[in-house]
């Protein structure tokens, strides 16, 4: 290992505009720069070694061997300048934690967010190393990314993604340090307290090297405390599944429905559908989205509501399109009361049919309907001709929805209209219409909200038992494909 960080500084130095004329001189500054305290990773930095396979997390001792830091040197118990955020601990955990919770990728992208305060302390980390002023030195950020990277490649076998499906996000806090900025305030235009990571840097570089000197300790003060890890969050991009489900009973609402903590319907479509999802993608949780919404007690027939199930940080996204077959089949083999056609993965890109298709596709219903005074033969005849041409009512919104929505005054066209008598004063009618129409207030007319409805058509009232969504008009999902289940692999 000490070849390899030796070979890295030779190289370093080698290169054109370099901070070090030789090894002589950048061991000279290594020892400066160890005898702050600091670690043998920020003396790497500071020496301008380009990050590479020299910066490991367990290399310390062969940094120090390398360049020739002597023993007595031993550096302080936490590095003054990241604070031990390149402590080998936190790449350890990042991996443990990637591999305990078995992520389907190698492609990961590790954000971290460090304690304000080494960026102060970063200056003052470079206005020791006066030779090299031409070069910056390695941030800090970057290291720490690295590190953390180069660790997850030996363990986990993942490679760096620039924007990959995979995060790791490590943010460290530091309260000892936590007011080091503090002076940078009282400049003109200086950042207040708390201020952001680019105020600080900005102030930063607005500060002469002569009035950072005169404000703060170069170098800088070792900390008594190592900045800890507040939170270390894996996040895997979602993966969606789509498809159209029926629902072949009543009183089943399509996401859960809670009211003040309680349940009113036992079953909801998300669940039933979202908790093998779930359990197949090993995500943390799902999210259904449907192509509108029918009722709880309306049933949804036919070839079913077009939807999707996002799985939120999944951790298994190689799913075949026979495991995705198999949910599909058990729902089907257990007589659930919810049942899916044409499940597949979608992609994202995908998921915008829904979202688009929302206010254009139109829907047929199937209704029960029970009239106070029964009709006419001319009567019923009469309606069947003016639902044939289609009916354009004025539909305010419903007493049942205003506590939500918004009052107001909607069109909306009722496609076709067909009455059939089943017994007495019990019809059935069919009825096509666009999205967004409020089928029960149509029939019973919703104290005059709703005009015309079948309830005025009728000259009765009129109320509706049953309401079945036959056909939802959007063509969702795409049709299967030999792949589509492969999920975007690694890149
Ligand atoms: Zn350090």
């Amino acid at each position: 290992m000490a070849d390899v960080v030796a070979a890295a500084l030779a190289a370093s130095i080698a290169r054109p505009g370099t901070a070090y004329a030789s090894i002589e001189q950048a061991k000279e500054a290594a020892a400066t720069l160890a005898a702050t305290g600091a670690c043998a990773l920020c003396v790497l930095r500071f020496l301008r070694v380009p990050l590479g396979p020299a910066y490991q997390d367990d290399a310390a001792a062969a940094i120090r061997e390398a360049l020739g830091i002597a023993a007595s040197d031993d550096p302080a118990p936490v590095c003054p300048a990241c604070l031990g955020t390149l402590g080998p601990d936190v790449a350890r955990r990042a991996a443990a934690e990637f591999k305990s919770q078995c992520y389907d990728t190698t492609a990961v992208t590790v954000a971290v967010e460090l304690p304000k305060s080494v960026y102060v302390r970063h200056r003052a980390m470079q206005l020791l190393c006066t030779a090299a002023p031409a070069a910056p030195a390695i941030d800090v950020k970057d290291a720490v990314r690295h590190v953390v990277l180069q660790r997850l490649a030996a363990e986990c076998d993942v490679v760096a993604a620039i924007d990959g499906e995979m995060r790791i996000e490590i943010t460290f806090a530091h309260a000892e340090t936590a007011d080091d900025h503090q002076f940078l305030a009282k400049r003109p235009h200086g950042p207040g307290a708390g201020d952001t990571k680019s105020a600080i840097v900005a102030a930063l570089a607005a500060c002469s090297d002569d009035e950072f000197r005169a404000r703060f300790p170069c170098p800088p003060p070792a900390p008594a405390s190592a900045a800890v890890v507040s939170s270390m969050v894996l996040r895997r991009a979602s993966v969606f599944v789509g498809g159209r489900y029926l629902k072949l009973e009543r009183n089943i609402s399509q996401t859960p429905f809670i009211v003040e903590g309680r349940r009113v319907t036992e079953h909801s479509v998300a669940e039933i559908i979202g908790e093998p999802l779930m359990a197949l993608t090993r995500s943390d949780s799902y999210n259904l989205v449907g192509s509108g919404r029918e009722d709880a007690d309306v049933r949804m027939l036919g070839d079913g509501r077009p939807f999707y199930i996002e799985c939120i940080n999944p951790r298994t996204t190689q799913v075949s399109p026979a495991q995705i077959e198999a949910v599909e089949a058990a729902l089907r083999e257990r007589g659930s009361p919810v049942q899916v056609r044409r499940l597949q993965m979608v992609t994202a890109a995908d998921t915008s049919i829904i979202k688009d298709g929302e206010e254009n596709k139109s829907k047929r219903y199937c209704a029960l309907v029970w009239i106070a005074r029964p009709l006419t033969a001319e009567q019923l005849a009469e309606i069947n001709a003016i639902g044939r041409e289609g009916l354009l009512l004025q539909q305010k919104t419903p007493v049942r929805v205003l506590q939500r929505r918004a009052a107001l005054t909607r069109p909306r066209r009722i496609l076709a209209l067909a009455v059939e008598p089943i017994a007495g004063r019990f019809y059935r009618a069919h009825i096509e219409s666009e999205a967004g129409t409020y089928i029960k207030e149509f029939v019973h007319g919703d104290l005059g909200r709703t005009v015309p409805s079948l309830a005025g058509l009728a000259g009765a009232t009129a109320d509706i038992l049953e309401l079945d969504v036959e056909n939802v008009a959007l063509d969702f999902p795409p049709t299967p494909t030999p792949a589509p289940a492969a999920a975007p692999a690694a890149r």
